[in-house]
């Protein structure tokens, strides 16, 4: 299976497609010829997660052996790296609604979902490339990846990971996980600025002719871990065929029975992934699309106008805080049904105007499958509230976005009787004051404080990652100025180049 651009006929293979993350073209990868209805019940019961994963992606990286992509699944998803066995546990609330929980890998996040997995792909396709640097992954980041991101490359060979945050930007529990990150090829940093400031350093360092010949010099290519990478959309595939498998062994669907999921979106990687899914047979009915008052997503499935030029608004669900989702495109790709020609004018409406739109036919035909909804952080709260105290269950904010859409879709009877799956992206405990704040607990500086509160009331214990990060070290407690970030970058290069 070879891999092109939404924007040309420009095709390259698999392994180039996961060194190079970004078409040259400034599209994104998407594959040749969709492999559509290969995927069925029959031939998926039974199987474990890891079969699964492999069913799925055996129609995606063909350029690796099965051998070859079974060893890195069975690294990527084991006990070591997920505390559930079924790696994406299916918690029923009803019988019309159950819960996907990802949020069971080691950050507590279902970016662990990709990022345990990617860093082998990304190793494997290096050697197919015969590239012989050495990896240094840049990632800036408000929260979620670079955790994620930093626990996946860890102790990689031929890699090395790099992660800026916001010194003032993330929550004290992420900026605990980040400052204790263990392993042998990892560095962190906080920077005086804010996101934007890192993600456009970060932008100017891959493009930047003099520092990448100094990394070259010294044996070592710049990548990055976001989630355009193929080598992370396509991974998540496989958790929506294993709920379909799950609903299906649980009784809550019959085989071959439809269902609608609501994912809480940001980048738009998680249910572009899910969409991937349906093409490939898994009876999915319809896709809902869950916003935070950053609602342009939700007004585009509204309206068929994608409109960045609007207030941005910080809320308690940070991870789905973004204005220009990087991987709408692809889908823009299928609502245009594979032209090139008119994704690449709809991304320069974009970059000039800040906004684009569809025909109304095209609008019709996409709201077929697609939904799009939001609700408010005092909305979240009461959600997280009425869920706990109704089922004894705890949402974190992320998926207390995508609970409440989900009620106000079932009060207006939109859902018609379909069983709806709701994809749970993150433990609850990443977020205590948010928390606290729901169920009517008090605030405290320290976030060990307040999830020992939360744990005393709902009696949910403290997962092993937190628990462990409690008592560890604290590794990287500097602040740099953002103007000093290349000469961070220089300097890390120097010390890899100092290992070989
Ligand atoms: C990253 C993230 C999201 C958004 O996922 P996308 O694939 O970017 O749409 C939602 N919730 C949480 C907790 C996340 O970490």
């Amino acid at each position: 299976m070879n891999f092109r651009s939404t924007r040309s006929d420009e095709c390259v293979s698999p392994s180039y497609a996961l060194l190079h993350g970004l078409a040259a073209d400034g599209g994104l990868y998407v594959p040749e010829s969709f492999p559509e209805k290969v995927l069925s019940y029959k031939e998926l019961a039974g199987k474990s997660y890891q079969e699964i994963a492999e069913a799925v992606l055996s129609h995606f990286f063909t350029n690796f052996t099965a051998e070859e992509r079974k060893q890195m699944i069975a690294s990527a998803y084991n006990d070591m790296t997920f505390r559930d066995d079924r790696i994406v546990p299916l918690h029923s609330i009803d019988t019309d609604l159950s819960i996907a929980e990802l949020f069971h890998g080691r950050t507590l996040a279902f970016k662990d979902l990709a990022l345990s997995l990617f860093p082998y792909l990304l190793t494997a396709a290096k050697k197919q490339e015969k590239e012989d640097r050495d990896i240094l992954i840049l990632t800036a980041t408000s929260g979620d990846t670079g955790k994620a991101a930093l626990e996946g490359f860890k102790d990689v060979a031929g890699t090395n990971i790099m992660v800026f945050y916001p010194s003032e930007g993330v929550s004290p529990m992420q900026k605990q996980q980040m400052q204790k990150q263990e392993g042998n090829n990892v560095k962190v940093s906080a920077i005086y600025g804010n996101f934007d400031d890192a993600q456009s350093f970060l932008k100017r360092v891959f493009t930047s002719a003099e520092v990448n010949a100094y990394a070259n010099d010294k044996g070592v290519l710049f990548s990055s871990a976001n989630s355009i990478n193929i080598g992370r959309l396509f991974p998540q595939v496989a958790y929506y065929v294993s709920t379909y498998v799950s609903l299906v062994d649980n009784g809550a669907i019959s085989e071959g029975e439809t269902f609608d999921v609501i994912v809480p979106t940001g980048n738009f990687g998680n249910i572009l992934a899910g969409y991937f899914a349906k093409k490939m047979g898994v009876p999915i009915g319809k896709l809902i699309c869950a916003s935070n008052q950053n609602k342009v997503l939700a007004d585009f499935f509204e309206t068929g106008v994608y409109d960045m030029n609007r207030d941005f608004y910080t809320t308690s669900s940070p991870s789905m805080d973004i204005l220009l989702s990087s991987n709408f495109e692809r889908f823009l790709f299928y609502v245009a049904k594979e032209d090139a020609a008119k994704v690449a004018q709809w991304e320069k409406d974009l970059l000039e105007t800040g906004k684009m739109s569809v025909s109304a036919d095209e609008l019709k035909t996409l709201r077929q499958e697609f939904e799009g909804g939001w609700i408010d952080d005092d909305e979240t709260k009461a959600v997280i509230n009425h869920v706990y105290n109704d089922f004894g269950y705890l949402l974190d904010p992320h998926t207390a976005v995508a609970y409440g859409v989900g009620m106000n879709r079932h009060r207006q009877g939109l859902d018609e009787g379909r069983h709806t799956v709701i994809m749970a992206t993150a433990h609850p405990y990443k977020f205590p004051p948010v928390i606290c704040e729901a169920l009517a607990l008090r605030q405290s500086d320290d976030p060990f404080d307040m999830l020992a509160d939360i744990s005393s009331v709902t009696g949910i214990a403290l997962p092993k990652p937190l628990a462990d990060l409690k008592d560890k070290p604290i590794r990287f407690s500097d602040s740099i100025d953002k103007e000093d970030m290349k000469k961070a970058v220089l300097s890390f290069v120097d010390a890899i180049a100092a290992k070989h």
